[in-house]
Formats: structure tokens, sequence, C-alpha cells
């Protein structure tokens, strides 16, 4: 398992970039992290920000720019502009100074559109989207000429300057590339620049009717910034044709190269944000930041940590074909990071009373518990012992079978820090429910050591009932019950593969007394029961934690019996 003082291995575009450096071509390194404010990161696009501002940290002189793409009035929102900010910082990253928005630029493209239009390698088309479609031919088949290509430069110019001044209504007109409807890369069968729309903007307010399509305004910006990488995910890889012959076209101030890596994919994960919204407003989740949701806020929110993301964005690296990432992965990054730094603490989600019949009524003992084992600077706590006590439901059953080492009827088991305990009888409630278990304890055994090295098979997790405070847990499951959830059958739509059973609340928890006010993002190992972090619904005396992660460890234990196959093979 990687840590976070591990280099980054060298993958395509690293020893590229080395490459470039040392020959001189660039004296020094731009990136960019260029997200459309249309809705929240998600773990994809923690990839590409760990790629890009992580270069940016590997550079001396480097420096990566943080750029909103706000091309598109309808769907962005300052909300997503705020929280996007909010989440890259929460990753560890700053691009300083260097904070831009497309939308910045739009008088310096409309310009740019100007200087196309008057080379002859730009035209206002009036074909409506319908007709724009017919007109641009397939894959296997060329696209025909838009009737208006051959106006003259003034009549475009003209065209164009009476778009801008809101002349004409939205769809009725568009400007575009004057490249070849035959040619093989359909973007490039002159792809629209600029179309119409009256839309408020989130910045721009409605200084603007016309806005400049992505696919030319992203050339530009880059440009624009003097960036000398353009990182993109590989869909993008025709595209590129299209964004270096922006930039041969027009006097850009410098120019800037793309070069496409392959996104991440994640089992059981979907990651297009159209879903992610639909999630969200259809009601399948509580939010954006609802913890099941891959998004950064859902993340965070669930008890991830910036240091656990990085670290699994460095163990996938960086490379030129897709594939699917095992979740697994993702959560072994997790566990690892969690294991080092989260203290432990007794919590019990379905309490069964175990009452000690040998102890002092009213009496309490105080017990040691180490905090975290593998942080000795970490510390002990005090953990109140008393007569009547909660355990686990399921770490009792009154007939067990033979590889059931927990507490049964007779049996002898270690309860954590505390004594061992011996269950003598079962009591029962009218309908046959187990409601109580009595035992009895030996007090020669405090902190849990046997002085006559008597041996007991387990150790169980308890808290002492008048000393516990009441708690709900939310434990998680996947969205998605199918392995690859964006491969949907036909007919299907997102909702087909999702999980019923995604969430579980469970209500009435007891946790040690020193989880009382505990403030949110608080993380935490409940012994034997995995890693959770304190949710914002907690109020004062009622705790709420979301359990970020299961202590079992799959992905290990797969790692150690492929490893195991291999040999043996
Ligand atoms: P959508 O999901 O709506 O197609 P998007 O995820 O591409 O949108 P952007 O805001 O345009 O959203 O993405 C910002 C940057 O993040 C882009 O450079 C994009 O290539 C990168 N990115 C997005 N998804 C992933 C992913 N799954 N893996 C790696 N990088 C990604
Ligand atoms: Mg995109």
């Amino acid at each position: 398992m990687s840590t976070e003082t591990e280099t980054t291995k060298n993958d395509f575009i690293r020893t590229r970039v080395a490459e470039e450096l040392a020959s001189g071509k660039h004296e020094y390194l731009v990136t960019r992290f260029p997200p459309e404010p249309n809705g929240y990161l998600h773990i994809g696009h923690a990839k590409s920000i760990c790629l890009n501002f992580g270069l940016a940290e590997e550079n001396p002189g480097a420096r990566c720019h943080l750029r909103f793409d706000d091309t598109n009035p309808t769907a962005e929102d300052v909300e997503y502009v705020d929280s996007i900010k909010e989440d890259v910082r929460w990753l560890g990253f700053d691009w300083g100074e260097h904070l831009y928005y497309a939308s910045d630029y739009y008088e310096r493209l409309y310009q740019f559109a100007i200087e196309l239009i008057e080379k002859g390698s730009a035209y206002v088309c009036d074909l409506n989207a319908t007709e724009m479609r017919e007109y641009r031919g397939t894959l296997t088949s060329p696209g025909k000429n838009s009737p208006h290509r051959d106006r003259s430069v003034e009549e475009n110019l003209d065209l164009f300057a009476r778009m801008r001044a809101g002349e004409f209504p939205e769809g009725a007109r568009t400007l575009r590339a004057k490249i070849d409807m035959a040619s093989p890369t359909i973007v490039l069968r002159d792809p629209v620049l600029y179309r119409i729309q009256n839309a408020h903007h989130h910045r721009t307010g409605d200084a603007w009717c016309i806005y400049p399509m992505y696919d030319f305004a992203h050339p530009l910006s880059d440009a624009l910034e003097n960036i000398t990488h353009s990182l993109c995910t590989l869909e993008f890889a025709d595209n590129r044709k299209f964004y270096d012959w922006v930039l041969e076209q027009v006097d850009a101030p410098s120019t800037p190269r793309q070069i496409e890596f392959a996104r991440l994919n994640l089992t059981y994960t979907v990651m297009s944000k159209r879903i992610l919204r639909r999630l969200v407003e259809d009601g399948h989740v509580g939010g954006w930041d609802d913890p099941r949701m891959p998004t950064i806020a859902g993340m965070r929110r669930r008890g991830y940590t910036p240091a656990a993301i990085r670290s699994f964005c460095r163990d996938i690296g960086v490379a030129r074909s897709d594939n699917l990432v095992a979740l697994a992965q993702l959560e072994a990054s997790l566990r690892a990071d969690l294991n080092k730094h989260s203290v432990r603490v007794m919590a019990v989600m379905r309490p069964l009373k175990l009452v000690i019949e040998n102890f002092p009524d009213g009496e309490s003992d105080e017990l040691d518990a180490v905090n975290n084992p593998e942080d000795e600077s970490a510390g002990t706590r005090k953990v109140p012992f008393s007569k009547v006590l909660y355990i686990e439901r399921d770490d009792f059953m009154e007939d067990p079978p033979r590889k059931f080492f927990r507490l049964a009827p007779g049996r002898e088991v270690r309860l954590r820090y505390a004594y061992y305990v011996t269950c003598n009888e079962v009591i029962k409630d009218d309908a046959g429910e187990i409601i109580e278990l009595r035992c009895t304890y030996d007090p020669a055994t405090r902190g849990g050591d046997s002085p006559d090295g008597r041996k007991v098979k387990a150790t169980l997790h308890w808290v002492s009932a008048e000393h516990a405070v009441d708690a709900e847990v939310r434990l998680y499951d996947t969205l998605f019950t199918k392995e690859d959830p964006n491969d949907t059958a036909e007919g299907e739509d997102y909702t087909a593969n999702l999980n019923p059973a995604s969430l579980e609340v469970v209500g009435d928890c007891k946790v040690e007394p020193g989880l009382a006010d505990v403030a949110p993002g608080h993380r935490y190992q409940f012994e034997r029961l995995g890693y959770f972090c304190v949710d914002p619904d907690t109020s004062s005396g009622r705790p709420v934690f979301n359990r970020t992660v299961t202590l079992k460890d799959a992905w290990a234990r797969a790692q150690k019996n492929q490893a195991q196959a291999r040999k043996e093979a």
C-alpha cells in the first residue's frame, strides 16, 4: 500500500513532459483543470485534479490553473462553482492566483471569431438543428455543404454582429467553422462555434445572447492562459483535430498541446454528471453530498480522507486505454489511511443487554483503552464499566454452530479492555426473543488478561448501559448492484440497476460516553464494526455516524489470492 510520501510513478504524460522540459521546448509547465460548473465533482474528476495539480507540484516553476468552462449558461450555477472550489481545496490543491472563467474571455473569443470570419474560415448558417443533423452525414457517408457556406465575409460580419445584438431568435442562426463537410472526422464537418441563447449567465448576466461552444472556447482559453499541456480524457481524441485547427487559424498567444488519457471508471459506480443529477433530482439520494454518491462532497461526508483519494489516484496511475477499476481498490486505499489515523472506540450497533450478577450495584470501574494501536502518540482513555452492559446481538448465540467462538451459554469470553465474563442464563420475553444475558465476571482478569493463563476464543466490544450515549448509525452499500452499471441493456434506464438496499439506518445504537458531543467530520474506528464518520445531521447528545467502510479488506485478500494462484501456476 502506498503512503503519502511515496512518489508518483512515471506515466506516458510525465515522461513526455519531462522530455519537453529537458529539451527546452517549454521553460516551465502550465496545466489546468477545466470543470464545467454544471454539477459536483466526482472521483473521476479527482483523477484529473491529481494529475494536473500533481504535475504542477512536481515540476519547479510549474503551475495549474482552475478554470471554469462556463459556456453553457442554462446548465450552470454558482452553487457548482462554489462546491468545485471547495472540493479542489479539500483534496489538498491550490490554484493560487490562477482562478479563471471561460466567461472572462467572451469578448476575446468574439474577436477570435471575427478573425476567423475575416479569413473566410467561419460563416453564419441559417440551418436549424434538424437540418444541420441531416447535412452532417454519418460515419460512413460524407456530409453536404450548407447552402449558406459561401456567404461573403461582409455578410457574415454583419450577420454575426446582429446575432450578438440580439436581432434573431434562439436557434435561428449559428456561426460555423468552414472546414470540410466530407472529413472522415465528423468533428471537422463545419462545427458550430457560436449559438444564440437568450439565457441568463451566472457571471455575465444578460450581457450576451450568443455563447461560444465548448470546443471553440476550450483551445482558445488554454492559449490565452499559456497552458503548455491540455490534458483531457480519451473521448476528446477526435476533438484534438479541431483544437489544433482553431489554434492554427487565429493569431493565438500560445500553442498548447492536448494529450488524452483514460478516464477513471469504477465498478458499481456511475460518474456521468447527467445521471448523478438525475439521482439527485429524482430523489434516489438525499443530495449531491449523499454519502453513497461518488461525488467528492458525498465521499467527504461519508468519511473519505483527501490522503486516501490522492493515494488511490497515485496507485491507479495514468494510462492510455480505458479500464474498469475495482471499487475495492479505492476502499483499500481508504482503509490504509484510516487505519493509521483513526481513534478506536467502542460502539454497539444492535444492543443486547448483559447483566453481570456478581458486579456490585451502582458502582462502576474505569478501564484503560488504547486510542490507536498504530499510533502511540494517540494515548489512552478511560472507559466506564458497570453491572449492566450492552454487547452486539450478533455476538451471542444460544445454540452455536461449531465455528461460532463468541458468547454462548456456559462459555467464557473477554470483554475488550475489561474482564472475562461467562454466560450463565438467557432471559427471553413472552415471544421467545432473547432480551438479556445473565453473566458473572472474574475480577482477577481486569484489563483483559487472565493471571492463570486461561484462554478464551473471543474478545467482544461492549458499552456500559448507564454511561452509553444513544446514536444513529447509517450503513451504506453501493448505489448500483451491477458491476458495470454504465453498461445498461437495451430499454433499461439508469434506475434499472439501482440497489434498493444501499442505505440502512440503525436507530438504536449505543456508543461510548466520549462520543456524546462529537463534531461532524470526525472519524473513528468502531472496534470490529468499521470506520465511521460523524454526519452533519448530528445534534448534541444524539450523534449520527456514517459507516465509511467496513474493516474487512476484500481487495487485499483478492490480491493475496491472485499472487498465490500465480505462484502455484
Ligand atoms: P460529463 O460527465 O457531464 O460528461 P465531465 O465529467 O466531462 O462531464 P467536466 O466538468 O467537463 O465534466 O470535467 C472536467 C475535467 O475532468 C475534464 O478535463 C475531464 O476530462 C475530467 N474528467 C471528467 N470525468 C473524468 C473521469 N471519469 N476520469 C478522469 N477525468 C475525468
Ligand atoms: Mg466534459
